[in-house]
């Protein structure tokens, strides 16, 4: 049993059953015991891997498109260009190294990043030495100014609560103990307002998420954009409107049941993009459709890139080159399953790439 399971059970067994979220907070960022307090999770010898560690090309393009969506809002300065939650810092090295020749933008920028983990904290000093970096804790505290964000499988990070539809009412999916150990059970079911729209479109029996801390979070990054201009490209797996439970633990490369390893696994939820983007239309800011990564990679011209850096390459190396474009971009491998959501000033267009029409999912 791990440490975390201890204190969890303790605290269970004290004051009663715990939220879902709750529980997924602990987990992930527990000061003592918590996964991303404790460790680097990220490659091939961690638990999982995310779309910077398989190929440069990721942060290439989408560092040309934050750049080229800075100067077609008239190259403003200064300007922050952010990451929350930037793991090993490689998106933000490889955003820097290919917007270099951009003129004016690197005299213009600051870099800040938003990291809960001391672990890949220094991580980040170590990928991103030679760039002044300030390092926050909470997104509120990026400064007010023209805002070029990037943000990569940091929303589905969050915590989530799950409801599990019972006649007009939820119940609330909540982890406490049987016989000693950690197991879900559900809360009473009671009508809950924040959830009265979706008994349109959910039956009996239904799991609905929400994720409390994310639209706070977009109405941060979007009322910053409409403000003083900016752009915010936000990619996770997940969709419109959530259905289903999404709730999903990793470890080396596994899924694990969710309550098995408390704070030795990596766990997540599928980002529901509906509510950020209405926080971020509440805020005055804009958004597109949600774009397929492989579709906005294509768009950006990844293959192009792709040829050109294996122009270098044979063999072995050669081989996992071409293995990564496809990973980044095939419809059956990240290409669907990951979305981005770009939030501009109304006033401005979208970052290249975003597709301008479509339907909202
Ligand atoms: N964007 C990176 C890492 C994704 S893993 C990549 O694509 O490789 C999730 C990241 O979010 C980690 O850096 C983790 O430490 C950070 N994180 C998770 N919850 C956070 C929170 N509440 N505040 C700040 N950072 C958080």
């Amino acid at each position: 049993m791990t440490a975390l399971a201890d204190i969890l059970r303790r605290r269970i067994a004290a004051t009663g059953p715990i939220s879902v979220a709750d529980y997924m907070r602990d987990c992930l960022l527990h000061p003592l015991h918590g996964y991303y307090t404790t460790r680097d999770p990220l490659g091939a010898a961690g638990d999982f891997t995310t779309a910077p560690e398989i190929s440069q090309m990721f942060g290439e393009l989408l560092g040309l498109a934050l750049a080229q969506a800075w100067l077609d809002q008239g190259a403003p300065a200064p300007v922050v260009l952010a990451e929350p939650g930037p793991g090993r810092g490689t998106l933000m090295a490889d955003m820097l190294r290919a917007t270099r020749g951009v003129p004016g933008f690197h005299a213009a920028l600051q870099v800040h990043l938003i990291e809960a983990s001391p672990v890949l904290r220094a991580a980040q000093v170590l990928a991103l030495s030679g760039h002044p970096v300030t390092w926050h804790d909470h997104l509120a505290e990026l400064p007010q100014a023209p805002l070029f964000l990037v943000a990569n499988e940091f929303f589905d990070a969050l915590p989530v609560r799950q409801f599990v539809r019972r006649g007009g009412g939820w119940a609330e999916r909540m982890v406490g103990l049987v016989d000693g150990a950690l197991a879900f059970g559900l809360s009473n079911p009671a009508p809950l307002a924040a959830l009265a729209h979706r008994l349109d479109d959910t039956a009996e029996g239904d799991v609905v998420e929400t994720c409390p801390e994310g639209p706070p979070l977009m109405t941060g990054i979007a009322a910053r954009i409409a403000r003083h201009g900016g752009a915010a490209l936000v990619i996770d797996y997940g969709g419109w409107r959530s259905l289903g439970d999404t709730l999903q633990a990793l470890r080396g490369h596994d899924i694990d049941p969710p309550l098995a390893h408390p704070g030795h696994a990596d766990l997540t939820a599928h980002v529901d993009f509906e509510p950020l983007a209405e926080a971020a239309r509440d805020a005055g800011a804009a958004h597109a459709p949600l774009t397929p990564q492989g579709v906005f990679l294509e768009s950006l011209g990844i293959t192009a890139r792709a040829q050109a850096l294996a122009r270098g390459l044979s063999g072995a190396q050669l081989n996992s080159h071409i293995a990564a474009h496809r990973r980044l971009t095939h419809p059956q491998e990240m290409g669907n399953l990951f979305k981005v959501l770009a939030v501009h000033p109304a006033c401005a267009p979208p970052p290249p790439g975003i597709a301008t029409t479509g339907a909202a999912a």
